[in-house]
């Protein structure tokens, strides 16, 4: 237990993650914690001040594994561990994952060098050793690259971390207690990553001007006499710190009868989630609760507040709303179950709980209906220039239509950026392209090269005919590896009367929003510009969060006449801030028009359609790759947006064939065996 940072039991307010982190304190198998929440709460703080109230680790004296004296790893690296090998008792650590870590330094580095030119096993452990039996924290989770997203899942899994180089492999134990923060703004949680936590809470600063006077009250103290202010909150700390040695002790002996048991299946099925982890999760939240209250028998109590942390992120939901429980609908649940005691809650999950209510997995949900009538007299196409009031033109916000899987649409070339799943790219992981001299430490073993590299020095080095070959260090290729990054997707929508005048506004709101989906599953970073009336506007600046871009898309109404030329302007200025801001991430513009231009952009002097072209000349200058989406319909076309795609040298796409083809090649596939 260290003085440095600020103690845990001197957070004011938080009482909802003080009590997760508890639980799992007490109870490691519930799954870790997920802490969502703006900037500016003290979560990372809490978290960070967690270690220091954990009990102390005892293990294997010299071993990097912390094998416990008690049980050591059977297949530790640094063992096999004698029986009577001395042993240690340290505080528990808290490690830090950094969002940007690499592959290595997650999963401990294999040096595959010694291992082929001097038959070393050469391990250096990463930070899943040094996180076993104490806490794995990563700040910004949600900003997690995929790649170790799923290191992480295996290792959190299997309670093992496995590293695999060439043939050369080592396995050492890895159990952990995952916490992770984030702020949703900045982009969701994948939804498998999602479910390996076991509960959730939601963070936030207090709001009452008492609490905040508090907060700032011990903030300044601490600054002003750190050692001093921990030596005041030593007290609590130590009471925090035996509360939970003496849970975990109770922990073995608490029961959980079978009509409570009952309820936390009846709530579990109430909230339709997927799968049996909420159960299980909700469980052993309860029965850990219980423990932290010194009780050893499990109530309702304990299945309420268990529930609460473990239900709201399990729920089936639409792809873009925010995890969150109902607290009567819980109430109903647990009183369901308790009337009915003999009932099993697997035999009719439909007629379970007052109301029955269940979540009507219904369309989106729109509060603007009948908006895409036919005959809607759009107008505002044939005015004067300048006369575009916002406001005179008839507006409506139509529906958005159905959600499909979209086509893969992606930026030319090879890139280098993050990570992801869109544009082609040199990346750490992905499909071997070659070989090459290794620049710094080898990890990934072109053998065909290097046997080629090695085979013209055989005589030289003296090799007779049945010896095996002699490779020399200087012999040794890389791979060359590609895979795929994310991009920066930038929608140009749109939104003037003639697109709301041929009723196609659903269909493209709901090709935006599937379109927006795929960014989101290809980790891409979003921004939406729209343009209608006198101007275009950035309803959603370039961001990760993708939730934020549908929820502003859904609600945009249309109407008014087409400054095109305006919106590829706006487009043109925020990709130039974006590439200063993050260079090595490649831009794709997805304008979605049907290619009318009626409205200049301010101040301009040529007429729409050449000033349009001369925007698009300006995107296409800067080297930004374009797609459009041409929303024309109907038997007389005009072909404008292909005029657009040739000023922008991007590429055209009807609207039509915007919907993925591997979709449709596997229902024809079903169709041709059925
Ligand atoms: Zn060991």
């Amino acid at each position: 237990m260290t003085a440095e940072g600020f103690p845990f039991s001197a957070i004011v307010g938080m009482d909802e993650l003080r009590l997760a982190l508890a639980l799992n304190a007490v109870s490691p198998a519930i799954g870790g914690v997920l802490v969502r929440g703006e900037k500016g709460t003290a979560k990372s703080t809490m978290v960070r001040a967690l270690a220091a109230v954990l009990p102390d680790v005892g293990v294997v004296a010299g071993c990097r594994f912390s094998c416990d004296p008690a049980a050591p790893d059977p297949r530790c690296p640094d063992g096999p561990h004698e029986p009577g090998a001395g042993s240690l008792t340290r505080p528990a650590r808290l490690v830090e994952l950094p969002v940007g870590a690499s592959e290595d330094r997650l999963v401990g580095a294999l040096d595959i060098e010694r291992a082929l030119t001097e038959g070393v096993k050469a391990y250096e452990p990463g930070l899943l050793a040094a996180a076993h039996r104490g806490v794995l924290y990563v700040d910004e989770v949600n900003l997690l690259h995929d790649h170790l997203v799923d290191l992480l899942l295996d290792a959190a899994a299997l309670g093992t971390c496995y590293v695999e180089r060439e043939g050369v492999s080592v396995r050492h134990a890895a159990r952990f207690l995952l916490v992770g923060t984030m702020n949703p703004e900045e982009g969701e949680l994948r939804p498998q990553l999602l479910d390996r936590f076991g509960l959730t809470v939601q963070a936030a600063a207090p709001r009452d001007p008492a609490e905040r006077a508090e907060v700032v009250r011990r903030r300044l103290a601490h600054d002003a006499d750190p050692v001093g202010f921990a030596r005041r909150w030593q007290p609590a700390e130590d009471e925090l710190a035996a509360r939970i040695v003496s849970a975990r002790g109770l922990l073995p002996r608490v029961v959980l009868p079978d009509a409570v048991l009952r309820q936390v299946a009846s709530v579990c099925a109430a909230f339709d989630v997927d799968g049996m982890r909420a159960d299980l999760v909700t469980a052993r939240a309860a029965v850990a609760h219980a423990a932290w209250q010194g009780r050893a028998e499990v109530t309702a109590e304990d299945v309420r507040t268990a529930a609460r942390l473990a239900l709201p992120h399990r729920r089936r939901r639409q792809p873009f709303d925010a995890p969150d429980l109902d607290e009567d609908k819980l109430d109903e649940a647990l009183a369901g179950a308790e009337t009915d005691p003999d009932r099993g809650p697997e035999h009719d999950p439909d007629d379970r709980g007052p109301g029955g209510a269940s979540p009507a997995p219904g369309g989106p949900p729109q509060a603007s209906a009948g908006a895409d009538g036919p005959g809607e007299h759009a107008e505002a196409d044939g005015g004067p220039p300048g006369a575009a009031v916002p406001g005179r033109a008839p507006e409506r916000t139509a529906t958005p239509g159905a959600l499909f899987r979209v086509r893969r649409l992606e930026v030319p070339g090879t890139g280098t950026g993050a990570a992801g799943r869109r544009s082609r790219a040199r990346t750490d992981a992905g499909r071997v392209t070659g070989a090459l001299r290794p620049r710094g430490r080898l990890d990934r073993l072109h053998l065909a090269a290097t046997l080629m590299a090695a085979a013209p020095h055989q005589l030289a080095r003296g090799r007779s005919a049945p010896e095996p070959l002699v490779v020399r260090a200087a012999d040794l290729r890389q791979a060359r590896l590609e895979g795929r990054e994310s991009n920066l997707v930038l929608f140009l929508v749109d939104a003037s009367g003639s697109m709301a005048a041929r009723a196609r506004m659903g269909a493209v709101k709901g090709a935006v929003l599937s379109l927006l989906v795929d960014a989101y599953q290809r980790r891409d970073k979003v921004g939406v510009i729209t343009f209608r009336g006198a101007r275009a506007q950035v309803l959603l600046p370039p961001t990760s969060s993708v939730e934020a871009a549908a929820g502003r898309l859904a609600a945009l109404p249309t109407g008014g006449r087409t400054p095109l030329a305006a919106g590829l302007l706006k487009a043109h200025e925020v990709l130039r801030t974006e590439r200063l801001r993050d260079p090595r991430r490649r831009p794709l513009l997805v304008l979605v028009t049907d290619g009318r231009a009626t409205g200049a952009a301010p101040g301009e002097s040529l007429t729409p359609v050449p000033a349009a072209h001369r925007a698009a000349g300006l995107v296409a200058a800067a080297g930004v790759a374009s797609v459009v989406v041409d929303c024309e319909s109907g038997a007389v076309r005009l072909g404008l947006a292909e005029g657009i795609a040739r000023a922008l040298r991007g590429t055209v796409l009807r609207l039509d064939d915007l919907a993925a083809g591997p979709l449709a090649e596997s229902v024809r596939a079903l169709k041709e065996v059925a």
